[in-house]
């Protein structure tokens, strides 16, 4: 993973020229005053872990997997948000943890938290580094010192249980690998976030995440059947039976805690048959309003497709959306379609009878194989951007049908607002029978202090949703970003109630402090 971008450097690509001329025509995109830092330009603090903390920690994981590099501290400083990437490509290292430690085993983890309890050492549990809310910076305030805890060690498929299809897998295990190791079994989780490369399984839990197949496969939070969680005051073992009425759910209380509970060190997880076939197809609406309209009837009346995702009319005009594929010049917004199984041919005939009653258009294979071919992508083209003066940030808010409307113009109104005339785009790629999800990609040239501009229009848009009546987030989490319009979503009775969690498990603070509890 680039240090200060995203995924490969291999894969990393310059933008054409005329995209750089348009980009400035189009949003008055001038180059960065300054250049990247490299590495060595970093600034980090010193690392600030007292001797008994150091001895107690190499006590419990051993010598050779505490590591206080530069280099180390560095890649484990905060996520890949466009505010981090901005932060640290301007040499601005100042939330590196002093080090970081590598459990081998659950025991392991519950020495370190106790240790760290004790010493008041922050622990910021981290699995794939992909955090986009700002999940990954501890506050340090009031610590002795930070140290992120990389659960790169616990990972690999622990067991499988072919017949109830429950697999359980270690929290580091990065996602290709868990596909990877259920593929020789004939399996999959189906879950196939953008940051599929390099996020990994215990991330997933730890912040509810949704992939690009959810409509097949459920989101996440879905897929756990059971969960092992090391916090300071020993150990939870949840999840003995697929349902439960035994009291309330707690495995509920872990999805989506950020590591502000206590740390994943083992998920139980659903698995299927890995599809026989897959077909991913191409339709054209009118409006965003009329392929809206389609989706709601496919996520009410079904058959539901595996892949169901409609662009708006900005994001089909630029080409997120392969709008080549629709036709040039022609107005309008795709769908794609993706049915993955065994009977893939009767259910893509009866949804494409659904999108084509609704006023859908056929396009055919080729912008679903295009769409396919370029899933995971738009992460490198971020950096492409970046380099050249455009800022480029996704945010994300999900609601009840009869409310998306007014949900994407709060949104889009609040940034064109905070902004000036920035590019918005819009998807929907997450459907229920009683509402789905709605992503932004917004592109605007970059502020001479473009940190402190995103910041701005975010917390605007952060309130407009609120207000709107959307969620603070469908899956990206809440981390420091969203603690403040969280707060306001559950109310003072639910900040008090996530508190006394957090005090209960966490008697000393040291978990993750900052990220999700307000
Ligand atoms: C380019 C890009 C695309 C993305 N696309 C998607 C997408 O399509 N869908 C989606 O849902 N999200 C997406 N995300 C967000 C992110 O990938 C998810 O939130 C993912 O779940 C994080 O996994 P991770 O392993 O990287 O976790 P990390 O970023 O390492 O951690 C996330 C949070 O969980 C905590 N945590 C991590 N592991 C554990 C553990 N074992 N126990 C307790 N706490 C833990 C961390 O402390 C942190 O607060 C995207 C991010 C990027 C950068």
């Amino acid at each position: 993973m680039l240090w200060s971008g995203w995924g490969d450097p291999a894969k990393a690509a310059d933008l054409p020229e005329p995209v750089r001329e348009l980009l400035h025509d189009l949003l008055g995109v001038r180059a960065p005053a300054t250049p990247a830092a490299a590495l060595s330009e970093v600034r980090l603090p010193p690392p600030a872990l007292p001797g008994s903390a150091l001895a107690r920690l190499t006590g419990a994981v051993g010598a050779e997997h505490v590591r206080t590099g530069d280099e180390t501290r560095i890649r484990h400083t905060r996520g890949k948000s466009t505010p981090d990437l901005l932060r640290i490509r301007a040499g601005d290292g100042s939330d590196a943890p002093d080090a970081v430690v590598l459990p081998g085993s659950h025991e392991e983890v519950l020495q370190v938290l106790r240790a760290c309890a004790e010493e008041r050492v922050a622990v910021v549990p981290f699995g794939g580094g992909t955090s986009v809310v700002g999940g990954l910076a501890a506050a340090r305030d009031g610590f002795a010192g930070v140290i992120a805890l990389d659960l790169a060690r616990l990972a690999g498929l622990r067991s499988l249980d072919a017949e109830s299809m429950v697999a359980e897998f270690g929290p580091g295990t990065r996602a290709p690998e868990a596909e990877r190791l259920l593929a020789g079994h004939g399996l999959t989780l189906g879950h196939f976030p953008q940051s599929f490369e390099y996020a990994t399984l215990g991330g997933f839990a730890a912040a509810r995440s949704s992939g690009q197949a959810s409509a097949g496969y459920g989101r996440f939070d879905d897929l756990v059947a059971g969960l092992t969680v090391a916090t300071p005051r020993g150990t939870l073992e949840l999840g003995r039976a697929p349902k439960s009425a035994a009291g309330p759910d707690l495995r509920q209380l872990v999805l989506g805690s950020e590591g502000a509970f206590g740390v994943i060190t083992s998920l139980r997880l659903r698995v299927r048959r890995a599809p026989a076939e897959k077909v991913y197809e191409g339709w054209r609406f009118a409006s965003f309003a009329a392929g809206s309209a389609a989706l709601r009837a496919l996520a009410q009346q079904g058959p539901l497709p595996a892949v169901l995702r409609l662009s708006d009319e900005t994001e089909t005009m630029v080409g997120l959306a392969k709008p080549g594929e629709i036709g040039a010049g022609e107005p309008g917004c795709l769908v794609i379609a993706g049915f993955e199984g065994a009977d893939v041919r009767a259910r893509r005939e009866a949804a494409g009878a659904v999108l084509a009653g609704h006023g859908g258009v056929a396009l055919g294979e080729e912008p679903g194989r295009a769409w396919a071919h370029g899933r995971f992508a738009a992460p490198y083209l971020r950096d492409s951007l970046l380099a050249v003066g455009a800022t480029v940030e996704t945010l994300e808010t999900a609601g009840f049908w009869s409310n998306l409307p007014r949900l994407y113009d709060a949104v889009r109104l609040t940034l064109h607002a905070e902004l000036g005339s920035p590019l918005v785009m819009c998807h929907i790629s997450h459907v229920y029978e009683t509402g789905a999800s709605l992503y932004f990609t917004v592109v605007t040239a970059q502020s001479g202090d473009p940190v402190e501009q995103w910041e701005r229009a975010k917390t605007a848009v952060s309130a407009a949703i609120v207000a709107a009546g959307g969620t603070i987030s469908h899956h990206h989490g809440v981390g420091r970003d969203h603690r403040d319009a969280y707060a306001e979503e559950i109310g003072p009775l639910g900040v008090e109630i996530l508190r006394a969690v957090k005090d209960r498990l966490d008697p000393a603070g040291v978990l993750n402090p900052g990220a999700l509890v307000p």
